[in-house]
């Protein structure tokens, strides 16, 4: 006979979470409120004239307050990319899936989804009895509550991430007069429907399948780092909650198995099972399992913040190599970028020989070479530039050698350089172009290239 099949795919039973009181609830509410605002209100402060963190696509520029990263900077992205990468790897080995918990986009945005889920809707039992009740116009008018507030929630967050992009004091009236390039369109559009995909739709989904960071948290963990878990040992055997029961205390773990701590889940799973995958560290169970514990006069901590390590009667550390190292690390890189930012020059030049006329012999026994010159000036001010060269005797420049560049801009020029014949021993020789601000003469900036005899 043959056996029955398991089915490829179960299908999705959508999880709505009990919603919990406690200090860990109050925690991420307060990071949730916190993050959004920063997030909405960066873009709205003002910097030398122009928006605090603007990233100018347009024109390739990226302004951070004061740090001004062209594409030749692109090195300082690396590094605050970087950066940011170390941080991540050093909080997880130290404090676990804190990011996932706290302060992970998919995370704010899903706990603003439920909150005006409940709002609308009502608690989780109120929510199931809407799902199973047949269509009527109350239906009808929460669904469509819901979800239009969901869309104004995405509509929002896409104008918030674009203002990154495209200055909010001019975004804003583009929008709603119609003005906004095409393009400003559909990227509030995409990410307003990605928030609402993600929040609304995916919500725990995303952490269990598609999120990579889930996937390789699990290499930066070990006995030591911190997570949440159940002490099975003060939890085992579990008992109702039963007065008999609660007199014979040492025969019994405290879990009075309410399933509180399964309810509240996002993720829809049962932590006494063991640490998974699926747990986001939201502590949220806690909070459930700390309220039961009050309720029943045990102390509280079945579930914790806790190590494995603690776990199994050790003590935590929280020095210890990987995260020395990863800490050793960020320090170096941390360093680095600063340098980088102290000895970031504040303008460029580029040289290039003109292709077309390699070399010609002009009057007075002179050798005349060609080139391109480009002058960014990458201060917010206007700046006057001399060009000079030298590195062999008797080099000028036939013609303009002072430029006033504006704030910003690139100035390219074509200039001619003379060199007495008498001086040119070799067939190509290194000249050197120097260009020099008026207003600071330590900013000067050289740059080589190649003089061609005849
Ligand atoms: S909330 Fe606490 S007592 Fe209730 S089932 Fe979970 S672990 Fe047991
Ligand atoms: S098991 Fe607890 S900490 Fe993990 S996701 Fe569920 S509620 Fe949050």
């Amino acid at each position: 006979m043959a056996r029955p099949q398991a089915p490829a795919y179960d299908k999705h039973v959508k999880i709505r979470p009990r919603p919990v009181k406690g200090r860990f609830q109050t925690l991420r509410k307060t990071a949730v409120v916190v993050l959004l605002l920063i997030f909405h209100a960066l873009p709205f402060f003002q910097w030398n004239g122009r928006q605090a963190i603007w990233f100018d696509l347009a024109n390739r520029r990226f302004y951070i307050f004061d740090l001004n990263i062209w594409p030749q900077d692109f090195i300082l992205l690396t590094f605050i990319l970087l950066g940011l990468a170390l941080v991540l790897f050093f909080v997880t080995a130290l404090l676990g899936r804190v990011w996932c918990g706290y302060a992970c986009p998919q995370t704010v945005y899903t706990e603003v989804f439920l909150w005006i889920e409940e709002a609308v809707e009502g608690n989780r039992s109120e929510q199931l009895k809407l799902v199973r009740a047949p269509w009527s116009f109350n239906k009808i008018v929460k669904r469509v509550a819901k979800y239009g507030a969901w869309i104004l929630v995405g509509l929002i967050t896409g104008i918030g991430f674009v203002a990154y992009f495209y200055p909010i004091r001019q975004l804003i009236p583009d929008f709603f007069t119609g003005s906004l390039p095409l393009m400003g369109y559909f990227w509030i559009l995409f990410y307003g429907g990605f928030c609402y995909m993600q929040a609304g739709i995916m919500r725990e989904k995303f952490c269990k399948f598609m999120c990579p960071y889930a996937r390789f948290q699990g290499a930066m963990f070990d006995r030591d780092t911190l997570i949440i878990a159940y002490d099975e040992e003060r939890g085992e055997p579990r008992r109702r909650l039963k007065r008999k029961d609660r007199e014979n205390p040492e025969d019994l773990g405290f879990c009075v198995d309410c399933t509180m701590c399964v309810q509240v889940c996002p993720t829809g799973i049962d932590i006494r099972d063991g640490l998974q995958l699926e747990c986001i560290a939201c502590a949220l169970c806690i909070d459930a399992c700390d309220g039961m514990m009050d309720q029943i006069g045990a102390p509280r901590g079945l579930i914790r913040y806790t190590s494995t390590k603690s776990l199994e009667g050790g003590t935590t550390r929280f020095l210890r190599p990987k995260t020395f190292g990863y800490g050793l690390v960020l320090s170096v890189a941390f360093t680095l970028f600063i340098f980088a930012i102290v000895t970031k020059s504040n303008v460029d030049l580029s040289i290039v020989r003109d292709r077309n006329v390699l070399s010609r012999e002009i009057a007075g026994d002179q050798i005349q070479n060609i080139y391109n010159v480009n002058i960014m000036n990458k201060t917010e001010r206007a700046r006057s530039y001399v060009l000079s060269v030298s590195g062999i005797e008797g080099a000028v420049i036939d013609g303009k050698t002072e430029y006033d560049v504006g704030a910003a801009q690139v100035e390219d020029q074509t200039i001619r350089v003379n060199i007495p014949k008498a001086s040119l021993s070799m067939p190509s020789q290194e000249i050197l172009f120097t260009v020099t601000p008026d207003d600071d003469a330590d900013d000067a900036v050289s740059i080589e290239s190649k003089f061609l005899k005849l």
